[in-house]
């Protein structure tokens, strides 16, 4: 018998905006409709240990960058018992601002993250305002200050970060975008991040406007798909269905927290 362990997993919504339909896709035909984004943090719980997917922002970047910051990160963590400053670990899928923030957040921390996005976000491309536009030097330079504390642990396509967490590059929106593979009791889950922002991305093969390389996003929604037991397996980065389909952690946090190792509780 497998003694493989399996995780819950908890996605945190931290910040929410507004914006059209027409900003989410590239080529869009749709102008009128609302389609916000939700913000996420994710925590994988087993094992006797808690890791975390990504690090959000905080109110000031929220107000900077015209998002709304609904709960703080570090407030998400404590609400599911994890104590920030006690965690060992930290996914980060890509340097984007609403992936790295709040750098003092887990002192203890290592960072995980791919070559190649450290190596993107510090070299020439960022000399183009379009490519740099989702990145924060003060982001970019805390994660290399984290380097030079013996910090950071580099990957360079897909690798274990511990037993039943994978992480596996994807690239597309970001050159070294990665995934994250979580084993669990319903079966091998995907956190995307913002390899797909909607369900819609990875359903209909549409873009993001944000992206480095459309071929690989395009493969990316291929490479989701043998990664996830099926696609109900896979957790769109920005989705605000995310908290609709899948149960609260608990009542009480119900449209903040909820729990992705269980089965979602209506269709996506
Ligand atoms: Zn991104
Ligand atoms: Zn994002």
């Amino acid at each position: 018998m497998s003694t493989d362990p399996v995780y819950e997993i908890y996605a945190i919504r931290y910040a929410h905006h507004d914006r059209s339909a027409s900003e989410n896709f590239i080529g869009s035909d749709l102008h009128d409709v609302l389609q916000p984004l939700d913000y996420f943090v994710w925590a994988i719980v087993g094992a006797g240990n808690s890791i975390i997917v990504d690090t959000g922002f905080d109110d000031a970047m929220g107000k900077k960058r015209n998002r709304k910051l609904t709960k703080p990160v570090g407030d998400g963590l404590k609400a599911i018992g994890i104590d920030a400053s006690t965690v060992e670990n930290v996914i980060v899928t890509h340097l984007h601002y609403d992936h790295c923030g709040n750098h003092e957040l887990f002192p203890r921390a290592r960072y995980h993250l791919q070559d190649s996005e450290m190596a993107y976000a510090t070299g020439r491309c960022m000399c183009h305002s379009h490519l740099r536009l989702p990145f924060e030097a003060d982001d970019v330079n805390a994660m290399v200050r984290k380097v030079f504390a013996d910090r950071v642990t580099f990957h360079d396509g897909a690798s274990q970060i511990a037993p039943g967490v994978t992480v596996h590059k994807i690239g597309g929106h970001s050159k070294g975008l990665q995934c994250v593979q979580v084993q669990t009791q319903r079966g091998p889950v995907v956190l995307a991040s913002d390899a797909a922002h909607l369900y819609q991305h990875f359903e209909e093969n549409s873009v993001f406007p944000i992206v480095y390389c459309v071929g690989d996003v395009l493969e990316g929604y291929a490479a989701l798909r043998k990664l996830a037991l099926d696609p109900s397996h896979i957790v769109p980065g920005h989705d605000p269905k995310i908290l609709a389909c899948y149960p609260p952690a608990r009542p009480d946090l119900k449209g903040w927290i909820s729990r992705l190792d269980v089965k979602p509780e209506k269709k996506s």
